[in-house]
């Protein structure tokens, strides 16, 4: 009988997920057996979960919200760039240690390599707006890729300033409303803040003296195109909306547990998008 690996995500609340729908798209389209489902696990019981998990079902899984940081005291084995990040999103099983890894960078990385190929040829200065989970990984990506200056601007100053404590001088700190001043000097704008979500007030960024090779992109992908993105259109940038990060950072994690290094298609794009209710 052929094995069936079982992964999953875990997270609490866990139901709005979308990565079983990413997963099971995957195992169906190179038709392995396995299966990932939605695991719900509360706070009070993950101390007890992570620490028999080698010794489950569980090949592996996806980490999200609030374990991301919980999972690290039971990996035998965390990968540098987890390290670096200080969160950990993707752990599997392995001669029966427990390792982790975060993919979220690499997703960033993937989606705007799909989306503007060279994006990153020249580049050498970036803003980015937020200072919260997901500015981390992106200041790692950057740093992977070479760029020198990466302003930060967040409306809590203090978490920009944690970021060049972390991440070094590399990264400038500023106050989200001094951002305006930044835009001229950069070749990649990135939003990371929760700005322009469905239901969330947009991000007041002036695009007055953006730079006509500058690439916007937004990792907010509800809705697909933000009004930061919309604006960055109208001046006619380049744009790479968020959604392509969310399934690229999943590809890693698939490869590692099911062996195939699996393709974000437009098939894919678009089951996600009708699952969103924005099918194009
Ligand atoms: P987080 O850790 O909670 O950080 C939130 C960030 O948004 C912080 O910088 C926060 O500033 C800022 N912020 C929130 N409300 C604000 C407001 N009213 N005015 C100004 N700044 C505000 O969240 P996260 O995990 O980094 O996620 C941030 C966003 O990215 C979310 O919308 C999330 O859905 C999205 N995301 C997308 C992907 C993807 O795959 N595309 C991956 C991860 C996250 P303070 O520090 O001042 O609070």
């Amino acid at each position: 009988m052929v094995e069936s690996k079982k992964t999953g995500v875990i997270g609490w609340p866990i139901s709005h997920s979308r990565s079983p729908l990413i997963h099971g798209y995957w195992l169906k389209t190179y038709n392995i057996p396995g299966s990932y489902e939605a695991i719900a696990l509360a706070p009070e019981k993950a101390e007890l979960f992570f620490k028999d998990f080698a010794k489950g079902d569980y090949i592996g899984a996806n980490i999200t919200i609030p374990h991301k940081v919980a999972v690290i005291p039971h990996l035998d084995v965390m990968e540098e760039a987890a390290k670096a990040i200080g969160a950990v999103n993707t752990i599997w099983v392995e001669d029966g240690k427990l390792h982790g890894t975060n993919t979220d960078w690499l997703g960033f990385l993937g989606n705007l390599d799909a989306g503007c190929a060279g994006w990153d040829k020249t580049a050498k200065t970036a803003l980015v707006l937020g200072a919260g989970g997901a500015a981390r990984g992106i200041i790692y990506a950057l740093i992977q890729r070479g760029f020198q200056q990466i302003h930060v601007a967040n409306r809590t100053i203090a978490r920009a300033q944690e970021m060049q404590t972390h991440f070094g001088s590399a990264v400038l700190p500023h106050a989200l409303e001094d951002a305006d001043k930044l835009v001229g000097e950069c070749d990649l704008i990135v939003n990371t803040t929760s700005l322009g979500m469905e239901k969330n007030p947009p991000l007041t960024l002036s695009l007055e003296t953006i730079r006509p090779h500058c690439l916007v992109t937004d990792i907010v992908y509800t809705p697909l195109e933000t009004p930061l993105l919309r604006r960055a259109k109208d001046k006619g940038v380049k744009t790479v909306d968020g959604l392509g990060m969310l399934l690229h950072q999943a590809a890693p994690g698939f490869e590692r547990w099911f062996g195939v290094y699996p393709t974000v298609d437009d098939e894919l794009r678009q089951l996600i998008l009708k699952d969103m209710g924005q099918a194009q």
